[in-house]
């Protein structure tokens, strides 16, 4: 059964609600939930940022802004999300092992185990 929209009594158009990339951590969040987590994960940001050895700390992220509207006038979300997606990559710390990427206290705890191949 199909239920009509009760305002314009159209079908109603079934779309995925929109997300927005996290800038710092990369997650997907809500419209609505992506203004009360980036504080909070800025915070969280920092906090770990600071717990980490001197040569692993990273600047902090910043913002992408996106200025191009889209041709409706919209706030192109897929072009900032992307931005924000590359963002949260830039944060990942190269191995200088194995040169795979990790968050940086993932990394401390990757160069555990990481040894260098022997030298043939
Ligand atoms: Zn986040
Ligand atoms: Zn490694």
């Amino acid at each position: 059964m199909l239920l009509y929209c009760n305002c314009c009594l159209q079908p109603p158009v079934i779309r995925r609600p929109p997300t927005v990339v996290c800038y710092i951590c990369g997650r997907e969040f809500g419209t609505k939930s992506i203004g009360i987590h980036e504080p909070q994960c800025l915070k969280k940001w920092h906090n770990e940022n600071d717990m980490l050895p001197k040569h692993l700390r990273r600047p902090e992220p910043k913002k992408p802004e996106v200025r191009s509207l889209g041709a409706k006038g919209f706030y192109d979300l897929d072009a900032l999300n992307e931005a924000a997606w590359k963002s949260a990559q830039s944060q990942l710390v190269p191995c200088d092992i194995c040169g795979r990427t990790f968050l940086p206290d993932r990394l401390i705890v990757h160069q555990r185990s990481c040894k260098p191949k022997a030298a043939k």
